[in-house]
């Protein structure tokens, strides 16, 4: 059996209660076995072994008392994968469905992400099954205050430093740094995603979004075309999906849909983005609201929407929201090209439907790069206690992400398929990662 068949056989046969992260492993390495056979010094070093093992994995009780007077027990995690090119670095998610293996596979996505930005940063990852739907925002802060006083011993500007993911916005994140500040009297730039009052960028908040449109327009560019004029059906109404809708209408594209975690909305007129945002930011709400303000819209709680006709599908939600009937589906409606900007949102299967049926294909470690590229630019601006404009900001995220496709694209030309960007992004960020951890000796 081969090197890298018996590291995927030895994680499956190890980790079998956390699918999301052997999904994640066997998706890399499978694209990896000609790499590997070109350079046989890396089994020596043993270096997929380490690669698929957190250098440390934190667990850790999270008790907090709610407005009732009740006492609530989470658990929190924070796994630092690997360190190879520089200081941990990744969002935290507070979401029920979190777990161990979830955290694994998001922390292991980082390290090639990060890779792949050609910044100076680490993976790792973490967050808590703890739900932030329907808190106060007092329960949110003693929640987060309670998570950061374990939290903050394992953490610091140049060894680890967490943003953002579901769940944790800019509310939480403020709630988290002030405890973190007030615990180590520390001013530092240990949290990226901050308002921009103490130490956040300009352009953080827009910058996952942003960067996957960008990524797209340089995709379509490449393919003789562009956004203009496209159709795009968007998944999500967070963070991510928000900005991602912004930038396509931008570029003269047309979001047609949105959704959340009970259902959503396809609006033939174009996504109404100012009431998404009423909607789910202002008033934490839920998507079907939509219909009060633009009754013509219509709303299907549940599944359904890759069922939607368009031109460029953009998965913006969560893992595995994307399966292989909604591939055909996507396919059977024209769809040229799918990028992704949440994490590992299609499955395998899907994968292989759109390299199968000749759709463009943007895997999200690379497509959605943008948002730990500007989180980089925020340790930057902290460690020089400066801040640069939204403009400088944004032109340097347009050229990372124009990096990034070259890169991605050129290592799927060097191995010989040039449509396939999920072998181009895993080989082109494996490649850093191992030859730094290569010239680090056995750590
Ligand atoms: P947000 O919490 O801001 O938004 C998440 C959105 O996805 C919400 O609309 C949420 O609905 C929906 N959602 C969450 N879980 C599910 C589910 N199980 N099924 C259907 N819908 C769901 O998160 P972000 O926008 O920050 O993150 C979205 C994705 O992008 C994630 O995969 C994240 O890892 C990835 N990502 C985020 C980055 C960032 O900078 N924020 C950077 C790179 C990747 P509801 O309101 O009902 O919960």
């Amino acid at each position: 059996m081969s090197y890298v068949n018996r590291v995927i056989k030895n994680v499956q046969t190890r980790y079998q209660d956390q699918p999301e992260f052997v999904q994640a492993v066997s998706e890399v390495l499978n694209s990896l076995h000609l790499v590997i056979e070109q350079n046989p010094d890396y089994e020596r070093a043993g270096l997929l072994e380490r690669l698929v093992e957190p250098e440390r994995t934190l667990m850790f009780r999270v008790p907090w008392v709610d407005d009732g007077g009740q006492v609530q027990v989470n658990r929190g995690y924070r796994v630092q994968f690997n360190s190879a090119i520089g200081p941990y670095k990744g969002g935290l998610r507070f979401h029920p469905s979190v777990n161990l293996g979830v955290i694994k596979f998001l922390g292991f996505e980082q390290i090639l992400k990060n890779s792949l930005t050609g910044l100076a940063i680490g993976g790792g990852k973490g967050g808590s099954d703890f739900d932030p739907h329907g808190k106060s925002d007092r329960e949110i802060m003693t929640f987060c205050q309670s998570f950061m006083t374990e939290l903050f011993k394992y953490i610091g500007q140049d060894t680890d430093v967490p943003a953002g993911d579901i769940g944790v916005g800019a509310r939480e994140i403020g709630f988290l740094y002030g405890q973190y500040k007030r615990l180590t009297g520390l001013n530092e730039g240990v949290l990226t995603g901050k308002g921009l009052s103490y130490g956040g960028s300009l352009a953080r908040a827009e910058a996952t979004g942003y960067g996957l449109v960008y990524l797209t327009n340089e995709l379509l560019k490449n393919h003789g075309s562009s956004l203009a004029g496209k159709t795009v059906v968007v998944s999500g109404a967070g963070n991510v999906a928000t900005h991602a809708i912004e930038k396509c209408h931008e570029l003269g594209a047309k979001v047609v849909t949105a959704s959340d975690s009970s259902g959503w909305i396809h609006d033939p007129n174009g996504i109404n983005l100012a009431t998404v945002r009423r909607i789910k930011k202002t008033d934490r709400g839920r998507i079907s609201k939509y219909l009060e303000f633009h009754p013509k819209a219509n709303y299907t709680e549940g599944r359904g929407i890759w069922s939607v006709k368009c031109d460029i599908a953009m998965p913006c939600a969560t893992q595995n929201e994307l399966n292989a009937a909604d591939a055909e589906a996507l396919v059977k409606g024209g769809c040229l090209a799918v990028c992704e900007g949440a994490n590992m949102p299609s499955t395998p299967e899907a994968i292989n439907i759109f390299l199968k049926k000749g759709i463009l294909f943007a895997p999200g470690k690379a497509a959605n790069a943008g948002g730990v590229a500007t989180s980089a630019l925020e340790m930057s601006q902290n460690s020089m206690r400066q801040s640069w404009t939204f403009d400088e900001i944004d032109a340097r995220l347009k050229i990372i992400m124009a990096d990034i496709y070259r890169d991605i694209s050129q290592a799927a030309k060097d191995f010989g398929e040039p449509d396939n960007l999920v072998l181009g992004a895993n080989v082109a960020s494996f490649r850093k990662v191992a030859e730094a951890m290569l010239a680090q000796g056995v750590i």
